[in-house]
């Protein structure tokens, strides 16, 4: 096919396509920058394919049928959210890439209040005068977890670094080798402590590490011992690691300070609710440790911080250090973790209204019902051949790094073809308005009961039929 230059005539104008309709009804809700450019794009699409020779006249015509169709679809795309909600099917519950932790309509309420008004954040009301943007956390903090003072920064990687550059610059610490992790998005343990100036020292093996591994490694050089929570994974079998409670008796004898990274940082037992027990922050403290660090938006359920609690002295140097300046948190942090920190202090309202546990100590009987509803809600909806739907037995994850072990029994809807293509359907259903995220196992699709609230499950309906729409019958 050659170059045709008649057919550039068949284009329509920029301005009369804003004449048309469906595109001028845009403008009401969509800012007119967007709809033009919206206009300008699909056009220089059907201008390449002229050029490029891909289009013959007939397809032309057929494209420009469709122009205002197009044009709409590219407008209310560049007019949503980059960032936006997604329905959350996967049954993975702290899930870092689409968010950790939910935070509850209540919780938010403060945030609102703090973020449309002023505050007091670094104001102290009784003097007058300046004050602590920490002040506001601590006294709960120490409440809740039984330590003696408390900070916060913006997640747990800065309180691992803040903690190592304020006891450890320029010395040494020791590490178990079985504990030299790196979880998800590059935080690996050697690279901080080379960032925070320390020194590492790592001893044992990586299955085994005995306390006088540890106690081999100590000279004038050593600033602390650190212990790391392997939060996401486990080496079974032959095995050995030191705990808190052995490594404090070192910590006394040689007088260095005991740190320990719990990472999820969980501030109830969770063995009440039939999952594993997972240290808590009050068993660390209990058993003498002198800095503890945990994220806020793991187990605990809370905004994204980093939390250390620890002895008096030491969090007071750590307020000293100029790093903390490049950490500190903001007023939503601080409003929304003091909300949710007031939850822990009656345990009925940690699982009602931290969403997070809620979701972790879900019963059966819930799971059932949830499974029963929305499955009854797809098959009034969805008449499609091709499609199986079913009510399966799975297993949801905690996330998060938390608990890697743990498989805890679920319901989940299954979404199977006779005859289509599982990997396209899938990926509709991740690129609609409001995205479903799932989880794909060989042919089929699992939506898990678990993660996904029951006043989404219109939205989900609706996604699937409109996928099957889309993608017609069978692909
Ligand atoms: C998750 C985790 C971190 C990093 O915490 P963020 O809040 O994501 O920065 C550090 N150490 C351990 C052991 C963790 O599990």
């Amino acid at each position: 096919m050659k170059e045709n230059k008649n057919l550039y005539r068949l284009i329509p104008k920029v301005d009369d396509l804003l004449e048309n309709d469906d595109i001028n009804k845009l403008l009401n809700f969509i800012p007119r920058k967007l709809v033009v450019d919206s206009i300008r794009e699909e056009i220089d699409l059907i201008r390449e394919d002229i050029k490029n020779k891909v289009l013959d006249e007939d397809n032309i015509k057929e494209r420009i049928k469709l122009l205002p169709k197009l044009i709409k679809t590219r407008a209310n795309r560049k007019n949503s959210y980059r960032l936006k909600r997604v329905i959350n099917g996967t049954g993975v519950v702290i899930h870092t890439n689409i968010g950790r932790s939910l935070i509850h309509k209540d919780v938010m309420d403060n945030v609102v209040e703090i973020a449309t008004n002023y505050s007091n954040l670094e104001y102290d009301l009784e003097k007058g005068t300046r004050g602590s943007r920490y002040s506001h956390l601590e006294d709960i903090l120490i409440e809740i977890t039984g330590g003696e003072a408390a900070m916060v920064v913006n997640n747990n990687a800065a309180a691992v670094l803040l903690v190592l550059s304020t006891l450890a610059k320029n010395k040494e610490v020791i590490v178990s080798r079985g504990e030299l992790i790196e979880i998800g998005g590059s935080f690996r343990i050697p690279d901080v402590m080379e960032q925070s100036g320390a020194i590492l020292v790592s001893v044992g093996t990586t299955n085994k590490t005995h306390l006088w591994d540890y106690e081999n490694a100590i000279n004038e050089e050593t600033a602390a011992l650190l212990k790391v929570h392997t939060s996401n994974y486990r080496i079974l079998g032959f095995t050995s690691s030191v705990s808190a409670e052995e490594l404090y008796k070192l910590k006394q004898k040689y007088n260095i300070p005991l740190i320990e990274d719990l990472g999820s940082g969980v501030l109830i037992d969770l063995s009440k609710y039939g999952l594993e027990h997972e240290p808590t922050v009050q068993d660390s403290i209990k058993s003498g440790v002198d800095v503890v660090t945990f994220s806020g938006d793991k187990l605990l359920g809370g905004p994204q911080a980093g939390i250390i609690i620890g002895k008096k002295e030491y969090i007071e140097a750590m307020k000293r250090n100029p790093l903390t300046r490049a950490f500190r948190v903001d007023k939503f942090t601080i409003s929304a973790l003091e909300a949710t920190l007031r939850l822990y202090l009656d345990e009925e309202n940690v699982i009602e209204k931290i969403p997070t546990l809620n979701m972790l100590t879900m019963g059966m009987d819930e799971l059932e019902n949830k499974a029963n509803m929305l499955y009854n809600l797809l098959k009034a909806k969805i008449k499609h051949d091709d499609l199986i739907i079913d009510i399966v037995n799975n297993y949801s994850e905690v996330g998060g790094g938390s608990l890697p072990l743990e498989r805890i029994p679920t319901k989940c809807i299954s979404l199977k073809f006779k005859n289509s293509n599982i990997t396209k359907f899938e990926k509709y259903l991740r690129e609609l308005q409001v995205p479903i995220i799932t989880r794909v196992y060989k042919d089929t699709i699992f939506i898990d009961l678990r993660t996904v609230k029951e006043e989404e499950f219109f939205i989900v309906v609706d996604g699937i039929y409109d996928a099957l729409k889309e993608l017609g019958g069978v692909g």
